[in-house]
């Protein structure tokens, strides 16, 4: 320890000039490359920052001796060793609800873009095949089953956009909400009941893979998968043999296992539409997500209380 005047804290992954900015104003930023230089910096580390979609090793947490809190730059946390941080009272922050809107957002125009074929469609006038012939014909949203899995914050906000396109709505999860809307307990019921699965749940052990084959097959060469939680909790050589196969209609991914460097298999399907994890990337929502991610830092080395200290 070398006895810092600001809390010293180690940064995972970049964030945009007016973040960083804030960062080095208030912190004592170390990286990685400093601790392998002097591995005494080690104990000058109280405070971890990252994103949702990068890992935090339990092998470095372990290295921080005097490490107390990992503030994640969104809201899953499903690669933060939550128990290991547990273990040793270390606590860890995320930023729910204000990525909430944006998220939906995102998964009414996947959906909307993967039934209505928009992506091909603005293809097919840019190549000039308008003039050959008329688009071949889509399917509607309108009066579709949609089941949801995960029903928590984003999906009860997806859920209340899709009552406006008059659909029929259904959701799974670990306990029944009591809500209007229909609970389903068994995930491959629910499949082979609805047209569309919208898959909304978090990753992590308990939900991994849980989009197996048998729930693509029950869903049906009919049925549409749209997936703006984590490629962990789907079977990606299931879904790849589903699409090639033609055993469900389509899939729209905003999320997928080793991203970035995608299964190469997705890029010769015309039946998939694949987006590049732009669930909360709009400007206005990363700048909530980061002013969050913020605010619990400073809560946390003003009064030792984060905002929205993650509890599971
Ligand atoms: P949340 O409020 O915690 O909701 C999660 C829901 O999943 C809860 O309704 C929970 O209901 C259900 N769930 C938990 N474990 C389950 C299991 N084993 N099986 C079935 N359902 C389960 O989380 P959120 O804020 O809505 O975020 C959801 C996820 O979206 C995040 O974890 C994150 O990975 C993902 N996300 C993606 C993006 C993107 O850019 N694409 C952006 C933000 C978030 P029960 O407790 O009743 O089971």
């Amino acid at each position: 320890m070398t006895g810092l005047h600001r809390p010293g804290l180690l940064q995972i992954g970049g964030f945009p000039p007016e973040v960083q900015s804030q960062i080095d104003a208030e912190f004592e930023r170390l990286g990685a490359a400093d601790i392998e230089r002097d591995p005494a910096r080690a104990g000058d580390i109280r405070a971890i920052v990252t994103r949702s979609n990068l890992e935090v090793p339990a092998s470095l947490v372990e290295r921080l001796p005097k490490l107390e809190i990992i503030a994640t730059n969104g809201v899953g946390y499903d690669l933060i060793p939550l128990e290991l941080a547990a273990r040793r009272g270390i606590v860890v922050s995320n930023t729910p609800d204000v990525l909430n809107a944006a998220v939906a957002e995102l998964c009414i125009g996947a959906l909307l873009s993967l039934l209505r074929q928009l992506p091909q469609a603005d293809r097919y006038v840019r190549d000039g095949r308008w003039l050959e012939a008329n688009f071949p014909l889509s399917t509607s949203l309108a009066g579709k089953h949609v089941g949801i899995i995960g029903l928590g914050r984003i999906g009860k906000e997806i859920a209340r956009r899709l009552e406006l396109f008059g659909v029929a709505l259904a959701y799974h999860g670990r306990s029944d909400q009591g809500l209007d809307w229909r609970f389903e307990a068994d995930l491959a019921a629910l499949a082979r009941d609805v047209d569309i699965l919208i898959v909304a749940a978090p990753g992590g052990r308990e939900t991994a893979r849980m989009i197996d084959a048998r729930v693509l097959d029950a869903l049906g060469p009919r049925g549409w998968l749209v997936n703006v939680a984590r490629g962990s909790l789907v079977d990606e050589e299931a879904l790849l043999a589903a699409l090639e196969q033609k055993r469900i209609a389509g899939a729209a991914l905003d999320v997928f296992d080793g991203e970035p460097d995608i299964d190469k298999r997705f890029l010769g399907l015309e039946n998939v539409l694949l987006l590049p994890h732009i669930g909360s990337a709009t400007q206005e929502t990363r700048a909530a997500m980061a002013q969050l991610m913020l605010d619990n830092l400073r809560s946390w080395f003003r009064s030792g209380r984060a905002l929205t200290p993650v509890t599971a």
